[in-house]
């Protein structure tokens, strides 16, 4: 099992979304085991986004991610990072497909609504910079024996 980390950003709550995301990730099977609404600190957020510290964009990533409240999540399942992706869809929303969150409800790059882990590395990474240990929940879905073979 995999874990990720995942954010709805401040459009995705100020625009009502918040159901509807958590609703898609539930409904594919993974699993939230830590959630959290918050105004995310500036120096995590800068912290989250470091590698793009020397982009053009960097200034107004960091003010929009720290706008207003956003959603921190940990998600786990069977390929969860590479599965949040998808059902995220491409970081453009003109070039993500109907049917991700993406494709779906977002129009520009600068509001896309969503966040996920890139990878195991980045997960952990970010996992740490939003959640404590102890803030982790440890249980099964009821449905997994269903989910998995
Ligand atoms: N971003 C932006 N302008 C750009 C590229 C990225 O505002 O030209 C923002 C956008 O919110 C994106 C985030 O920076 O989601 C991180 O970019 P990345 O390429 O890591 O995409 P992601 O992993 O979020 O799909």
């Amino acid at each position: 099992m995999e874990r990720t980390y995942v954010m709805i950003k401040p459009d995705g709550v100020q625009r009502g979304l918040i159901g509807e995301i958590i609703g898609r990730i539930e409904r594919r099977g993974l699993k939230i085991s830590a959630m959290r609404m918050n105004v995310i600190d500036e120096n995590d957020a800068k912290e989250h986004y470091s590698e793009h510290c020397e982009k053009p964009f960097f200034g107004s990533l960091i003010s929009y991610v720290i706008s207003a409240p956003s959603v921190s999540m940990i998600v786990e399942g069977k390929d969860a990072i590479k599965s949040m992706r998808t059902i995220n869809g491409a970081t453009n929303p003109s070039e993500a497909m109907p049917g991700t969150i993406r494709g779906d409800f977002a129009l520009e790059t600068g509001r896309n609504v969503v966040h996920a882990s890139d990878s195991v590395e980045s997960a952990e990474r970010e996992i740490s910079i939003h959640f404590k240990d102890d803030e982790t929940n440890e249980y099964s879905r009821i449905d997994e024996e269903w989910l998995y073979e």
